[in-house]
Order: C-alpha cells, then sequence, then structure tokens
C-alpha cells in the first residue's frame, strides 16, 4: 500500500484523536527507522520515549519471540515467573514494596489514585483529595484525566472525578497551603514531560515530601516518562532529595511491548487487598519478559553515566545553535525553547523532511527523547540538521 492509501483508510476509520504527521515507518533499528519508501530517519523521539533501548533491540526481540512461542497468557489467576521476577527487580531497585501490573501509564496512575484513596480512607477520611501542579500530565481515563489540570478543564467531556485540585508548576508555598487534613496524596511528575521538559524544583518536591509527612498522605511521583533511565538515573527521583511512597512506569518499561506498574514503598504495599483492584491481560508473560529484558540493559552504571554525559554534550550543542533560547530537562530527556518568532511546528516537519524524528509539545518548544543507546555520531548528526533547519526558516 502506498502512504496515500494508508492515510486514506486511517482517515476514513480511525477516530479523529491523532494529528498524525503523513509518514508510514515499517521498520526500526536502534536509533534508525525507514518508511515505506525506503527513506531513513534517525529518531529523536523513540516512540515518546518508548523504544527507549532502541528500535527492536535484540534482547527484546528475543525475550518475545520466546515466550510467546512457549505461552502467551494464563491471567492473573495464577502465578508466572517473568511476572514475579520483575516484580523483585522493580521493587528492589526503588522501593521495596510491592508492585501491580498493568497494560499503560494511565492504568498504573489509576491504580496509584486508588492506593491513595484507599489509604486515606484508612486515615478517616471521606473526601480524599489529590494534589498536583498544573502543566503536569497522567493520563486520559478519568481518574487520570482529573489529575491532569489542562485537559481536565474540557467542559465537554464532563463531570469530572471530583476530589482533585492543582497548584501553580513548582510553587512550593501554595503547594504546602493546599495540602491538608483531606490530602490523600500528592501526585506529580519529576520532570513534566507532556508539557515540554519542565524539571520539578528539589524545593517543591521537598515541600511535596514535607507536607505529606505532616498530614499522613502518600507522596505519589509519577516516572511513566522519566523513569527506566531516561534521566541518567535508573529512577529520576534517586537525582532529587526525595523518595515516594508510590511510583508509577510504563512507557520504556517494555522496550515497545505495552505494559506499565504501579511499584509502592513497604507504606503503601498492603493498601490495596484481594477485590479491590485487577486486569485481564496485565503482567502477562510476554509483556513482564519484555520488560526484564529491558531492565537488565537499562540497569547498568555505564549505560546510565553515558546518558547523563551523552545529555549534557547534546544540550551543550543545541545552545550553541542561532534561535535556540535554552535548553530544559536531565540525561536524554530534553526540551529546547526556540527564541520569538520561529514556529516549531514548521521546524518539527521541516525535520521530518530531513530525516530527524522529533515532538513539538508546545508552540515554541521541541522535545528531544532520544535512545539510551543514541552514539555521538547521531547526536552531532542531529544537531546539525536541527541547525540547517532553524537557518532555513530563519531565511525564509
Ligand atoms: C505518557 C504518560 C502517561 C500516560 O501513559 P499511557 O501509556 O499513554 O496511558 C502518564 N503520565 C506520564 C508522566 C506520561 O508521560
Amino acid at each position: 500500500m502506498s502512504l496515500a492509501q494508508v492515510q486514506t483508510l486511517g482517515d476514513r476509520y480511525l477516530m479523529r484523536t491523532y494529528k498524525r504527521a503523513p509518514v508510514d515507518f515499517v521498520r526500526g533499528e536502534g536509533s534508525l527507522l525507514w518508511d515505506a519508501d525506503g527513506k531513513e530517519y534517525l529518531d529523536f523521539l523513540t516512540g515518546i520515549s518508548v523504544c527507549s533501548i532502541g528500535h527492536c533491540h535484540p534482547a527484546v526481540v528475543a525475550a518475545v519471540q520466546e515466550q510467546s512461542a512457549r505461552l502467551m497468557h494464563v491471567s492473573n489467576l495464577f502465578y508466572t515467573e517473568p511476572m514475579a521476577r520483575l516484580a523483585e527487580r522493580l521493587s528492589e531497585s526503588s522501593l521495596g514494596g510491592r508492585v501491580f501490573f498493568t497494560n499503560s501509564g494511565t492504568e498504573a496512575v489509576e491504580c496509584a489514585i486508588k492506593v491513595a484513596r484507599k489509604h486515606a480512607h484508612g486515615r478517616g477520611i471521606a473526601a480524599p483529595e489529590i494534589i498536583s501542579f498544573e502543566g503536569e500530565f497522567h493520563g486520559r481515563s478519568y481518574g487520570a484525566l482529573a489529575a491532569t489540570p489542562g485537559l481536565a478543564k474540557n467542559e465537554a467531556l464532563g463531570p469530572m472525578l471530583p476530589g482533585f485540585r492543582s497548584v501553580p508548576r513548582n510553587d512550593a508555598e501554595a503547594l504546602r497551603a493546599a495540602v491538608g487534613e483531606n490530602t490523600a496524596a500528592v501526585l506529580i511528575e519529576p520532570i513534566q514531560g507532556e508539557a515540554g521538559i519542565y524539571p520539578t524544583s528539589d524545593e517543591a518536591l521537598l515541600a511535596a515530601r514535607q507536607a505529606c509527612d505532616e498530614v499522613g498522605a502518600l507522596l505519589i511521583l509519577d516516572e511513566i516518562q522519566t523513569g527506566m533511565g531516561r534521566t541518567g538515573s535508573l529512577w529520576a527521583y534517586q537525582q532529587t532529595p526525595v523518595r515516594p511512597d508510590v511510583m508509577t512506569s510504563a512507557k520504556a518499561l517494555g522496550g515497545g511491548v505495552p505494559i506499565g506498574a504501579c511499584i509502592t514503598a513497604p507504606v503503601a504495599a498492603d493498601v490495596l487487598e484481594p477485590g479491590d483492584h485487577g486486569s485481564t491481560f496485565a503482567g502477562g508473560p510476554v509483556a513482564t519478559g519484555a520488560a526484564l529484558a529491558v531492565f537488565d540493559v537499562v540497569n547498568d552504571p555505564a549505560l546510565l553515566r553515558r546518558v547523563r554525559e551523552l545529555g549534557a554534550a547534546l544540550r551543550r550543542d543545541l545552545e550553541g545553535l542561532d534561535g535556540v533560547a535554552e535548553t530544559r530537562g536531565r540525561g536524554l530527556m530534553i526540551g529546547v525553547r526556540l527564541e520569538d518568532g520561529i514556529d516549531a511546528q514548521a521546524l518539527g516537519a521541516d525535520l521530518l523532511g530531513r530525516g530527524l524524528v522529533v515532538n513539538v509539545p508546545a508552540p515554541s518548544t521541541l522535545r528531544l527523547l532520544p535512545p539510551l543507546v543514541v552514539d555521538p555520531d547521531q547526536i552531532e548528526r542531529a544537531v546539525g540538521l536541527i541547525g540547517e533547519s532553524l537557518l532555513g526558516l530563519s531565511v525564509s
């Protein structure tokens, strides 16, 4: 099928929830993608940090092939070894409590919200509240949506789930003031991803931790985008002064296979009991087998050091380009603010034409989420393409 034929079909039969770029990708390997015409692209988005260890990583492909030929699914009414082993890896590498598996990030947040509300119920709170910062993204189901202030404003989708509040981004004072006796949890991203890569300040994180401790509420960090090595540590919180009580993971966790997880510290490990929560598909042996392979690649001090070094080099090179006002982020999670007057949408489209895949989360912002296994030559190539594209746009 030609691109035009695929577009005609998709535009006729898919719900119009996404504006898709006119490209039909058919193959990926490491940092590279190819479209149906055989054109090569350097992928600095990795499916929004899903294919973080590169497309079709051999260890993930082998794990999926081997497990899918042996046993694909049995339900959560039974044990499987990959599920138990992945739960151990996730818990022991982070908060030390129990894990609930899901099929997506949104569902991991949904589980965290349920844990927070039931934990609050146990403390005698009848009208629990969950507090977030403006600009955060936690997902699209009604629970996660209510915790996503920018999207929860959409009245056409209402009524929203009650019990959610937000305060301005990084406003530690406002957060402290908002936390009170009805607070079930503070739910925040260590770095706001969808908003355009805005790191949450240490001061705001510390305020959240202290305020939660004072009233007995849970601190939930959404590490769906920041986790699994993206920022140069296995989990982003490890480079901050706080440790959460509950954490969510997804995106990069499965290396391209859909899987999410809600991970708890001991304080929240036993909140959910039989009957409180469940999922038919979640934690299946193919997805957890893939995630075990990803985990072993990412949980490597040498790889994580390289992510920090390459991220610093990429930011330095980008900041040297005419048209770049500032960069934000940590590790290989980078937001680029363009100078006033530069149309980021036009830049993103032009870069796609030149063979570089990036994302434009806000009018003057590029988001770069290159593979953690990117090499310095590819970084140089990407910066060169962005520089040429900026020059071309400012000339025309
Ligand atoms: C992507 C994302 C989600 C939602 O994950 P899905 O897999 O799309 O449901 C939630 N929180 C954060 C921080 C994300 O980046």
